[in-house]
């Protein structure tokens, strides 16, 4: 695929390249089970060992505690997703939630969480979750009704949370809750008496998904991750450097999208000539990589970007790239299949997957319009201080 030579002239540093090399290492091991891995809405068994034994989970926590770098490196996290993405969506979804259901602790947490949980999590034998999402509240995360609250020497945690990655794997879970009028994130283990893990319906793209209560459990005072009340900013620069990162993973999608199409368009003739030289077909590759090569640039700047400053700085590059990336994504792998014709409706077949797996990408994470919404408002007071101002 010509998107190939055009990452390496992109300029991407050697470290980067090499990095790029090892994934692929890892999802050519994983393709031999990738339809079943993505097939499932459990912990794929042969996923998990699998990314085990490539040692790339510990990009995702800092090398002090078992990491491969000194800090988590946003760059290093997307252009893993973005290779790991094009093979297989479980692998990309066990590798990247590692680091989104940690990075609290590795940057917030005390040294007694991180030495007892982050080298583990990044040996993938400790499995990690971040639960914001509610029943009644997604986008509007302020409207939370989950609480922590003093209880004695220690802390009480009552509430419920939906649609959580990892929840019927995980063996931490990093949860935001209302204290007082604020927010407080705290680090609870799956096997605390009151954690209660609820299947959840099958989504169209099988993701390791579930619901989970907290009822009264209690916590020892130490669980806060980070200072009471101080929660969502450091759930905000969790966004800032995995929102980039989805980015990454869509890029990735959309990649092997067109390169299915590409393939296919070459390949079959209709009307006495390959598809991919008949104008319609032509337009729609044109504009697809033209798309792809905008996304992958934007993505690598906000990546570059949160690695470089302190992230919560930066979350608006990362909202843009996540979400011109999903919706490039989205519009391509939609193409792929238009080119595919009939073939590109079967079931399982690579294009197939990629189709079903894009769709969550434009409402987990951020929702695109949401994201309008606050690169807007960032935009708005980045010149002359906002309306009214
Ligand atoms: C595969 C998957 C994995 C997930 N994993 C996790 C996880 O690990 N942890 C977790 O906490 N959550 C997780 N979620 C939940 C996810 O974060 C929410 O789905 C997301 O925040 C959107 O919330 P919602 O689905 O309740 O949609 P709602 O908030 O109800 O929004 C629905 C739609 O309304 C529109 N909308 C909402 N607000 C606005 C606005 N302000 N302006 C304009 N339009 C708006 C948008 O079109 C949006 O898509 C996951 C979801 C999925 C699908």
């Amino acid at each position: 695929m010509p998107s190939t030579g055009l990452n390496d002239a992109m300029g991407l540093p050697t470290e980067y390249v090499v990095l790029r090399e090892r994934a692929r290492g890892l999802a050519r091991a994983c393709e031999p089970f990738a339809v079943e891995a993505d097939r499932l809405s459990t912990l794929h068994a042969e996923t998990r060992a699998a990314l085990a034994a490539s040692g790339l989970a510990a990009l995702t926590v800092p090398a002090s505690h078992g990491g491969e770098r000194e800090k988590v490196d946003p760059l290093a996290v997307c252009v893993v997703r973005e290779v790991l993405m094009e093979t297989s969506a479980h692998l990309d979804e066990t590798f990247a939630m590692q680091g989104i259901g940690s990075y609290a602790i590795s940057s917030n947490g005390s040294s007694e969480q991180q030495d007892e949980w982050l080298p583990r999590v990044a040996s993938l034998e400790a499995i990690a979750a971040l639960a914001l999402t509610e029943p009644d509240t997604g986008s509007d995360l302020r409207n939370i009704t989950t609480t922590i609250a003093s209880d004695g020497d220690g802390l009480l945690l009552n509430g419920q949370k939906a649609f959580i990655s990892n929840a019927n794997a995980a063996d931490l879970f990093t949860v935001m809750a209302r204290e007082d009028d604020g927010y407080t994130l705290v680090l609870v283990p799956a096997e605390a008496d009151g954690v209660v893990v609820k299947p959840l319906a099958e989504l169209i793209a099988p993701h390791v998904i579930a619901d989970v209560d907290f009822d009264t459990v209690r916590l020892p005072a130490s669980s806060r991750v980070g200072e009471p009340k101080k929660g969502f900013e450091a759930v905000l620069s969790t966004l800032a450097v995995f929102r980039a990162s989805v980015a990454g993973a869509a890029v990735g999608l959309a990649n092997a999208a067109l390169e299915e199409a590409v393939r296919h368009a070459n390949s079959r003739e209709q009307f006495g000539r390959p598809l991919a030289r008949l104008g319609a077909v032509e337009q729609m590759l044109a504009e697809s990589w033209t798309e792809l090569e905008m996304a992958r640039l934007l993505t690598y700047r906000a990546a570059m970007l949160a690695r470089d400053n302190p992230p919560r700085q930066t979350l608006v590059h990362s909202s843009m790239a996540k979400l011109a990336a999903t919706e490039i994504a989205g519009r391509i792998v939609d193409r792929s299949v238009q080119i595919m014709g009939r073939f590109g409706l079967i079931r399982d077949s690579k294009v197939e997957r990629l189709y079903r797996a894009a769709r969550p990408m434009r409402i987990y994470e951020g929702a695109s319009e949401v994201l309008r919404g606050s690169i807007s408002k960032a935009l708005s007071e980045s010149v002359s201080g906002g309306p009214g101002a």
